[in-house]
């Protein structure tokens, strides 16, 4: 797809290497800025579960503090008491324990420094820095201004320093409803930058926090609570997506008032991804309107999602890596991201045979009660894997869409009078053809094998084009297999008619479950996020739905791999 490239508008040059984090820190390094520190933080809000977007943001953090000797904090941002839940938190806590990041014993909560927060809103107070407005949210919203004229003074703003102290004290003590009144920073109503308007500290809510519980019934401001949490745990770089620019003034003038340690806030751009959503409010639509089955919905770009899908940690990183790190917003081509899960699943899963959709096969000259045990090797790029025994007999299954009674041209498969080779097994050709007597459909293939080419060769060197993969009908285990396309069916899902938004985009096959799917009896008992290869058919990974031998699978990704080509498109 065209990347959608838009010049972020920052203090740097305009066309940044992928590495311009890196390089502002090692200038601070030789500087001695922080004294030789790097210390970053990850700052989840806990209102939903991770996606890859964060995968992107996790692997910067921790991964440069880990590349200069520095430390990363896990803190949870949790401001919003209305949103927030403990199951966020633990889900958040697992997903970067899963992609190999350790915070060690830096889990922080924003709510832990509530009180500090509190005590710096006095300060200002006191230095006529800030002041209890009692205008509504919408009339802040129209005293506010626009970006081409400026705000209005609300009538609340020269309050004396005595009358904003027992406000803010009132208004902490539970006095006044919510929405009643607020506190705001006393900046610039007509500042060219709107955030710098009088922004508000402090809402009143009365609700119930997940950790402070009806300790407090005011709240901190995102923008209040972050550069001040930044603050008190001494980071350095305090790196963040970019629509977080305009507030780099706001962030830099409150550690600047309060005359506190400041860290420097660098932004970059946030992943955005082909045919998927990645913000939390869609994700969160996704799973309240049933559309996909829970937050780890196999389809969905969460890291639980991926997680269950079997995408393993390694790949997640690997694409993180290559995508690299810049300043201008663009689109990743989701096929990247199955690119690098490919790569790193080639290596590490052993191949296995499966049929997802079976059609009977009957070796005519195959002796009935038979059975061989055959080698075949586990991973054909890692020869440590070693073999297994696949067991052969009379009567097997193939992929029904490996037969055609009417062959087109270049058909390489099974079709009457054609010959084939089963991997790790016989050359068979196909004598007849059973039809289920009223729908006409082929319900059996009858065929003969040659005894003399085991192992995928004949005497007489004769080739055959086509290898098929099969199972023994008697040996192999039944299994619910299910198939995943994209969510969207446009490589952009916001990509919509006027009125309508991102759901009119949903692909309605998103999912296929195939339920009297056959795979080799190696499988019995494979446990939960196992990952294989299913022979010519793709990665699958067990799901957790497998219980009391039944087997489910999900396919992780096919085998055939678009991203050279579109690599190739896009640097043309
Ligand atoms: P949303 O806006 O969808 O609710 P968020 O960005 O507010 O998500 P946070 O929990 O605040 O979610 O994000 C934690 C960190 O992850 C922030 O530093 C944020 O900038 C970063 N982040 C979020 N989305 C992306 C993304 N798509 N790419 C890179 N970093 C991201
Ligand atoms: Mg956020």
């Amino acid at each position: 797809m065209k990347n959608t490239t838009t010049e972020g508008k920052n203090d740097t040059t305009d066309s940044t290497p992928s590495n311009f984090i890196r390089e502002i820190i090692e200038e601070d390094l030789r500087t001695n800025k922080y004294g030789g520190r790097v210390h970053t933080r990850f700052p989840p809000e806990p209102n939903g579960y991770l996606h890859i977007g964060h995968a992107k943001s996790i692997c910067l953090n921790f991964g440069l503090a880990a590349d200069y000797g520095g430390l990363c904090n896990l803190r949870f941002d949790d401001t919003n008491p209305t949103k927030e839940e403990v199951e966020y938190v633990e889900s958040i806590k697992e997903d970067v324990r899963w992609l190999g990041f350790d915070w060690e014993d830096r889990e922080f909560y924003a709510s832990d420094y509530f009180e500090q927060l509190y005590e710096w809103a006095v300060q200002l107070i006191k230095e006529g820095k800030a002041y209890v407005c009692d205008l509504s949210a919408d009339e802040i919203r129209e005293y506010r201004g626009t970006l081409t004229e400026p705000g209005k003074e609300s009538p609340y703003r020269n309050r004396s320093v005595e009358e904003n102290l027992d406000l803010f004290e009132r208004m902490r003590a539970g006095e006044f409803p919510d929405g009643a009144r607020t506190l705001r920073a006393r900046i610039d109503m007509a500042h060219p930058n709107v955030v710098m308007r009088d922004p508000v500290m402090y809402r009143i809510l009365h609700e119930t926090h997940h950790r402070t519980g009806d300790e407090w019934c005011i709240y901190p401001m995102y923008d209040w609570a972050h550069g001040q949490c930044d603050s008190i745990e001494g980071i350095t770089h305090s790196i963040c997506t970019l629509e977080f620019e305009n507030n780099r003034q706001l962030y830099n003038w409150y550690l600047d008032a309060l005359d506190i340690y400041h860290p420097r806030q660098i932004e970059f751009a946030p992943l955005n991804l082909s045919f998927t959503v990645l913000s939390k409010r869609k994700l969160i639509r996704l799973v309240e309107q049933g559309v996909v089955s829970g937050w780890d919905d196999p389809r969905m770009p969460t890291l639980s999602g991926l997680r269950r899908r079997g995408y393993t940690p390694e790949a997640i990183r690997d694409f993180c890596e290559r995508i690299g790190v810049a300043k201008a917003n663009s689109v990743v081509d989701i096929a990247l991201l199955e690119h690098c899960l490919r790569q790193d699943l080639n290596k590490r899963a052993p191949r296995v045979m499966a049929v997802l959709r079976p059609l009977r096969l009957v070796i005519d000259n195959y002796p009935e009660d038979q059975v061989e045990e055959l080698e075949a090797v586990n991973n054909p790029e890692d020869a440590s894997m070693g073999t297994r025994k696949v067991p052969f007999s009379r009567v097997l299954y193939i992929e029904r869409e490996d037969f055609r009674e009417d062959p087109p041209r270049k058909w390489f498969r099974l079709a009457p009078g054609r010959e084939v080779r089963l991997k790790h097994a016989y050359y068979v050709t196909c004598v007849d053809v059973v039809r289920d007597e009223r729908t006409g459909e082929v319900v059996e293939l009858h065929c003969t094998y040659d005894p003399e080419s085991r192992g995928g060769g004949t005497p007489d060197g004769r080739k055959v084009r086509g290898t098929l993969h099969w199972v023994s009908a008697a040996h192999a285990l039944e299994a619910e297999v299910r198939l995943y396309d994209h969510l969207f069916v446009k490589p952009d899902p916001d990509d919509v008619e006027e009125g309508a938004d991102f759901t009119a985009n949903l692909n309605p096959d998103s999912l296929e479950v195939l339920t009297s799917c056959r795979v080799e009896p190696s499988l019995a008992g494979a446990t939960p996020g196992s990952r294989y290869q299913f022979l010519r058919l793709g990665y699958f990974c067990v799901d957790p739905d497998s219980a009391n031998g039944k087997l489910v699978f999900n396919r992780t990704v096919t085998l055939r791999d678009t991203w050279a080509k579109i690599e190739k498109a896009q640097k043309n």
